[in-house]
Protein backbone atom coordinates (compact mmCIF):
# COMPACT_ATOMS: atom_id res chain seq x y z
CA UNK A 1 0.00 0.00 0.00
CA UNK A 2 1.21 3.91 -1.12
CA UNK A 3 0.54 7.02 0.76
CA UNK A 4 -1.49 8.92 -1.76
CA UNK A 5 0.01 12.58 0.11
CA UNK A 6 3.88 11.66 -0.01
CA UNK A 7 4.00 8.19 -2.54
CA UNK A 8 5.60 6.78 0.64
CA UNK A 9 5.41 2.78 1.44
CA UNK A 10 6.04 3.00 5.07
CA UNK A 11 1.88 2.70 5.85
CA UNK A 12 0.58 1.09 9.05
CA UNK A 13 -3.03 -0.68 9.28
CA UNK A 14 -5.19 -0.70 11.97
CA UNK A 15 -9.00 -1.36 12.86
CA UNK A 16 -11.34 0.86 14.33
CA UNK A 17 -14.43 -0.92 16.16
CA UNK A 18 -17.63 1.52 16.36
CA UNK A 19 -21.00 1.01 17.96
CA UNK A 20 -23.29 2.76 15.38
CA UNK A 21 -26.97 2.89 17.17
CA UNK A 22 -30.11 2.59 14.32
CA UNK A 23 -32.63 3.55 17.15
CA UNK A 24 -35.16 6.04 15.01
CA UNK A 25 -35.87 9.74 16.52
CA UNK A 26 -37.82 10.20 19.34
CA UNK A 27 -40.56 12.06 17.05
CA UNK A 28 -40.77 8.32 15.14
CA UNK A 29 -41.28 6.56 18.10
CA UNK A 30 -43.91 9.49 19.62
CA UNK A 31 -46.00 8.81 16.54
CA UNK A 32 -45.41 4.95 16.75
CA UNK A 33 -47.18 4.88 20.20
CA UNK A 34 -50.26 6.96 19.19
CA UNK A 35 -50.76 4.87 15.86
CA UNK A 36 -50.36 1.50 17.84
CA UNK A 37 -52.31 2.91 20.90
CA UNK A 38 -49.21 2.51 23.02
CA UNK A 39 -48.12 -1.48 21.62
CA UNK A 40 -45.35 0.30 20.62
CA UNK A 41 -44.09 0.50 23.67
CA UNK A 42 -44.03 -2.92 24.59
CA UNK A 43 -42.65 -3.48 20.85
CA UNK A 44 -39.52 -1.14 22.12
CA UNK A 45 -38.87 -3.42 25.54
CA UNK A 46 -39.53 -6.61 23.57
CA UNK A 47 -36.71 -5.50 20.49
CA UNK A 48 -34.30 -3.93 22.79
CA UNK A 49 -31.99 -1.43 21.70
CA UNK A 50 -30.90 -2.22 18.27
CA UNK A 51 -26.75 -1.29 17.65
CA UNK A 52 -24.55 -2.37 15.67
CA UNK A 53 -20.93 -2.57 15.50
CA UNK A 54 -19.10 -1.51 12.28
CA UNK A 55 -15.36 -2.10 11.76
CA UNK A 56 -13.21 0.47 10.13
CA UNK A 57 -10.09 0.06 8.54
CA UNK A 58 -7.57 2.71 9.00
CA UNK A 59 -4.19 3.34 7.29
CA UNK A 60 -1.44 5.76 8.52
CA UNK A 61 1.27 6.74 6.85
CA UNK A 62 4.42 6.52 9.55
CA UNK A 63 6.24 9.17 6.57
CA UNK A 64 3.58 12.55 6.92
CA UNK A 65 0.97 11.09 9.01
CA UNK A 66 -1.17 11.27 6.49
CA UNK A 67 -4.94 9.14 7.72
CA UNK A 68 -7.11 7.55 5.14
CA UNK A 69 -10.25 4.98 5.27
CA UNK A 70 -9.79 2.01 3.67
ZN1 LIG B 1 2.48 9.95 3.49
Amino acid sequence: MMCRHCKSENVSVNTNAMIVSQDRSFLWNLLMVVLTSGLWILWMFVRGRKERKVIETWATCQNCGNRWKI
